[in-house]
């Protein structure tokens, strides 16, 4: 029967030493301070923006959200951007997607200054990324990177497959993922036979958003098996993969909820004082 990778308490342990660090901090007068603007409402994306806050809180980290309406014009989103871009005070800005069809996010993306990028999504931090020469990253992958650091899971000449190639987690997971030199194959809607790949990996992450999609009879006997979707289903919270059957036949495994969730939230506050120190020559 498969190991826990349990997120929640990796995530715990990490967020207790980064209270340490952001205590030293203010001692010193120095106050980490992120923002988030949230468009429109969302609802999934209101309650992600609570639990950051929640989070930061926590750490002892201030968070400022700019909640705008639905019709708001990326003009003056661009402009918001930019005004805290100026502000010597903010130290990390994102914007949480989605965001609605009238806002090119690549438009968003390219404004955020990229020495308060917090999310790693700007063009410069993802060219960095698979350039091998970044600072920051995208928080769900930097999260998973974290726990199979954690748990020692090597990923040197493994084949791994990611299942979705958003450029949130399966685009960014895969640069960071063949860093570590892993052999990774990114999955999509439009993958001729996906069963060939599973079934073939060493480790399987599945940024889907699609419930029961990886079930035992795709794996491979002994894979390590993470799982980032969130699905809600007849009133329950469940990720991709078929948990109970799955976990008899995988070495490791991440429950939903309690594994990548609260380590994406976790790696954005890492995120944050990174940057705060690096803004302060710390
Ligand atoms: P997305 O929703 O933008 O896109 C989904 C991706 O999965 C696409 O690339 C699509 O081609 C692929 N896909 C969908 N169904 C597939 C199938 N049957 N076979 C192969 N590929 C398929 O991606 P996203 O924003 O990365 O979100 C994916 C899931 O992860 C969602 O459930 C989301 O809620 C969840 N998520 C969780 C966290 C977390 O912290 N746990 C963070 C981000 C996203």
């Amino acid at each position: 029967m498969g190991k826990i990778l349990n997120g929640k308490e990796l995530a715990k342990l990490r967020a207790d030493k980064l209270k340490e660090t952001v205590k030293i901090l203010k001692n010193d007068g120095i106050q980490p301070l992120f923002c988030v603007i949230n468009i429109g409402d969302n609802p999934a994306s209101k309650l992600y923006v609570r639990t950051k806050k929640r989070q930061a809180e926590r750490i002892g980290i201030e968070e400022k959200i700019y909640q705008l309406p639905n019709d708001e014009t990326e003009e003056d989103v661009i402009n918001l951007i930019k005004k805290l871009n100026a502000d010597p005070k903010v130290y990390g800005v994102m914007v949480q997607l989605p965001a609605p069809e009238q806002i090119n996010v690549n438009h968003l993306m390219e404004t955020i200054d990229p020495a308060k990028d917090v999310d790693g999504l700007t063009p410069s931090n993802m060219g960095r990324l698979w350039q091998g020469d970044h600072f920051v990253e995208p928080a769900t992958p930097s999260g998973i990177i974290a726990m199979f650091d954690h748990y020692g899971i090597e990923l040197a000449g493994k084949d791994a497959v990611i299942v979705g190639r958003s450029n949130i987690v399966g685009k960014p997971l895969a640069a960071l993922m063949q860093e570590r030199n892993a052999t990774v194959s990114l999955l999509h809607t439009k993958t001729q036979n996906p069963e060939y790949y599973l079934k073939n990996a060493d480790i399987v992450v599945s940024a889907a958003g699609q419930a029961n999609l990886i079930t035992a009879d795709k794996i491979k006997e002994g894979a390590v098996v993470v799982d980032v979707g969130i699905n809600h289903v007849n009133g329950k919270l469940v990720g991709d993969v078929a948990f109970d059957e799955v976990k008899e036949k995988a070495s490791w495994i991440t429950p939903v909820p309690g594994g990548v969730g609260p380590l994406t939230v976790e790696s954005l506050m890492e995120q944050v004082v990174k940057l705060t120190r690096r803004a302060n020559g710390r």
